[in-house]
This record gives structure tokens, sequence and C-alpha cells, in this order.
């Protein structure tokens, strides 16, 4: 078989000394979603996919899924035989006509010499090449600023690599090689993204998801797990999502007669069990999608005042983002439509009518104090939560919280 995939890969020209892990966590990380279809080989900094029976692009749709990779292009690779470069050139862009032979399109062929023993020099190469596909193809034009097709023509010592297009990919790190954390994730839009921005740092993460039955029905609980298994296509580890029945303590709260203060009542204490379980799955930090100013409680004060009930340190990658950025992002993850169906989140169901924008921790702490009964409730919250496991899409119940591992090096 001779097309293959060159995945290129991002941010490697940081990583002098990580440089060999990061490419062994992306391989692990293609390889667990393509194993069936190829097997895959580092070479200097890129890996080839080298097919084990025919694909076609749609089976590659996946690899966009795959974060540290820049781009990726199927490629046909020959010997370093200067017909045979330019007879498959001229193969390359004949079929990119698409059977059209009055196309008057534009045509660059781009060389890189990487194998500088090759007896020729790349202007040479491109410009001997060039001439040829002209003369089977007089009707097209060369353009070297903007053409419709760029053949790029890349010459290794191992052969040569002969492909026309440079598929994005979806950027960052490989999942795995940035340690662990604990989402806190609801079914709204801004929580998914953190999530998935994280991955693409390279963090392994796992999440919890607070619901509030009866209040909240069965639909709110389809549509977290839908958002959970969305996050997995993205992560070769299986995810883990905890769903952790709120309820008992948001009626505290609600009930108190200074109510204005529930919505950080109740943060501070979806803090609290997010840490009981980031500590149970051995996760180093917290996530959450708060954005500075978006609502009440995401003052600096309230944050301040949210923060304070943890000791772990809590990311908030979209803390400077617009709205509109997050949804944008939100549509290219795939997550936009899941994220705006109509069903209760756990929060807006207690929301008082004039949630307090501006709390002081000391006043909070003594709320807290009076309340003894809220750390039992806590821990039978935890007790009773819902517990999922979900791979690549699939959903499965377990019985345990399930401690959460980094990358496989
Ligand atoms: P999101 O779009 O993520 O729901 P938001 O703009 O609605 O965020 P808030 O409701 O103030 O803002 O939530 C702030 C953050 O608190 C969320 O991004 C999420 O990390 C966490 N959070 C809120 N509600 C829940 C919930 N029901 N379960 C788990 N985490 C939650
Ligand atoms: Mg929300």
């Amino acid at each position: 078989m001779d097309n293959i995939v060159i995945v290129r890969v991002d941010e490697i020209g940081l990583k002098s000394k990580n440089k060999i892990l990061f490419m062994k966590q992306l391989k692990f990380n293609i390889e667990s979603k393509f194993k069936d279809l190829f097997s895959c080989k580092i070479v200097g900094n890129r890996i080839y996919l080298l097919p084990k029976y025919s694909f076609n692009n749609r089976d590659l749709e996946n690899l966009k899924k795959i974060f540290g990779i820049s781009s990726f292009s199927v490629a046909k690779k020959i010997d370093k035989d200067f017909e045979k470069m330019k007879e498959e050139a001229y193969k390359l862009v004949a079929e990119s006509l698409n059977d059209d032979v009055n196309s008057t399109k534009s045509f660059r062929i781009s060389v890189n010499r990487a194998d500088k023993s090759f007896p020729m020099k790349s202007p040479e190469i491109a410009g001997e090449i060039g001439e040829f596909v002209l003369s089977k193809l007089p009707q097209l034009t060369v353009d070297l600023t903007h053409p419709d097709i760029n053949l790029e023509i890349d010459i290794r010592p191992e052969g040569v690599y002969l492909f026309k297009d440079r598929i994005k990919g979806a950027a960052g790190l490989p999942v795995g090689v940035s340690s662990t954390g604990t989402i806190l994730l609801s079914g709204g839009i801004d929580s998914p993204v953190a999530s998935l921005l994280m991955l693409r740092r390279g963090m392994v993460i796992n999440a919890v998801n607070f619901y509030s039955p009866p209040f909240t029905g069965p639909k709110s609980l389809d549509k977290i797990i839908k958002i959970g298994a969305i996050i997995s296509e993205y992560t070769p580890f299986p995810f883990h999502l905890y769903v952790v029945p709120l309820t008992k303590i948001q009626m505290l709260f609600k009930n108190l007669e200074e109510n204005q203060f529930s919505v950080v009542l109740q943060r501070r204490s979806m803090m609290r069990i997010a840490q009981k379980v980031s500590d149970i799955t051995d996760t180093k930090v917290l996530i959450t999608g708060e954005s500075l100013g978006q609502v009440a409680s995401q003052t600096v004060e309230n944050i301040l005042t949210i923060s304070e009930s943890t000791q772990k340190v809590i990311f908030r990658p979209l803390i400077g983002f617009t709205k509109n950025e997050t949804i944008k992002i939100s549509k290219n993850f795939g997550l936009y439509e899941t994220s705006i169906l109509p069903y209760e989140d756990s929060c807006s169901i207690f929301v008082p009518k004039n949630p307090a924008t501006k709390t002081q921790l000391n006043k909070i702490k003594k709320i807290e104090t009076a309340l003894p009964q809220i750390s039992e409730l806590e821990e039978e919250a935890l007790q009773e939560s819902k517990k999922f496991e979900i791979k690549n899409g699939n959903i499965e119940e377990i019985d345990v919280f399930k401690i959460l591992k980094g990358g496989v090096l």
C-alpha cells in the first residue's frame, strides 16, 4: 500500500527535553483510536500512519479529535527517482481536476529537500516538474502565491512523499502529558468547553456534575451524559463522570432567611464535594468554566469567596473569554447543539431573586458554622452519586470512584 498519512505535531519545537515523551503519548493516542486501521511510526518530528487496508477520507475524521496534531496529509510514498516523481506529480494534479479536462485551475509545485544528498536542488526540481505537468496539462497556469492546487513534494532519506492538502488538526498537546484534573461540569455551554480546553493542554480529566432530583428530570441526566459522551471522543482515556444529587443541600440554603447568599453557599458546597472526588480519584487540580463577571457568582469577590472553600488549585481556562468566543469554540467542538438543549440545570432552579454580587467571607462562614449538618449532607450526596465510565462515546454505569491515571509514560 503506497498511500500513507503524515501527521505533523503541534508545539513540538518548544519541547526539546520532553519531545520523545510527547511523541510517544501522541502515538499511543492515535493508536488507541486507529489500531485496526493503521500502524504508527515516529520518524523525527512526525508520525507516519501506515494503513493496514485501504481507507478513505471519512476514516480520517477522528484524527481531527486528537489533540497534539497540527496538521495531517494523505501522501503518496515513492522511491527517490526523479522520473517517478514527475509522473506521480502529474497524476496527482490531474486527479484534482476531477475529470474536468478543460479546467483552467492554477497550480504550484512546492519542494522540500530534507534529504540533502538528493542530487538536484529544490527550485530546479520544482521548475522541471512544473514544466512537465504543464506540458501534459497545458490549460493550467502556474501561480506561486495563491494556487488552486498546491502539490508538495517532500524528499526524505527514506523516500519521497507527495501530497496536496494539509488538513488542520486539533492542535495543542497530546492528552496524557499534563497530569490530571477534576472539572465541575454543568450541562451549560461554558464548562464543557473548559473540559476540552484542558484536554487540549494535555490534561487527563474526570468530571463532577450536580443535579437536583426530582426537580431536574431524567432528561437533564441524559443531557449531561450526552455531553460526557462528546467529551470522551477527544481523549484516549476512559472519561469518568460522577453525578451528585445536591437537592438536600440546596433546600437547606434556599430556606435561609438571607437567601441572597444561596448561590455562593451552594457553590462552596460544590467545591468541597468536587475536592473530595478529586482526592478520592487522585487528581491534582479542580477546573471550572467560570468567566469573570459573566453572572452574579462570577464577580472577583464571589470567586474569592467560592475559592476559599477548597485548598485545591482551581483552573479557570475561560476566565478572560467573551461568551461569543466560548460559543464559537463550543460549536467547533460539536458541543453546542447539546449544550443548548432546554433541560434545567441544577443551579438555575434554586437561584434567588436577587443573588448577592459581593459576598463577605466572614458572613458566609458564619452562616455555614450555624449549619453543622452541611458536611454530613455533602458526604451523603457523594455516597448517593451515580457513576459513569464513557469510552469513545460508549456509556457504562459503574459502582466505584476510579483513580485517574495520567499519561502512559
Ligand atoms: P456553564 O455554562 O458551565 O454552566 P455558567 O455560565 O452557567 O457556566 P455558572 O452557572 O455560574 O456559569 O457556573 C459556573 C461554573 O460552576 C460552571 O462553569 C461549572 O464549572 C460550575 N457549575 C455550575 N453548575 C454546575 C453543576 N450543576 N454541576 C457541576 N458544575 C457546575
Ligand atoms: Mg450553568
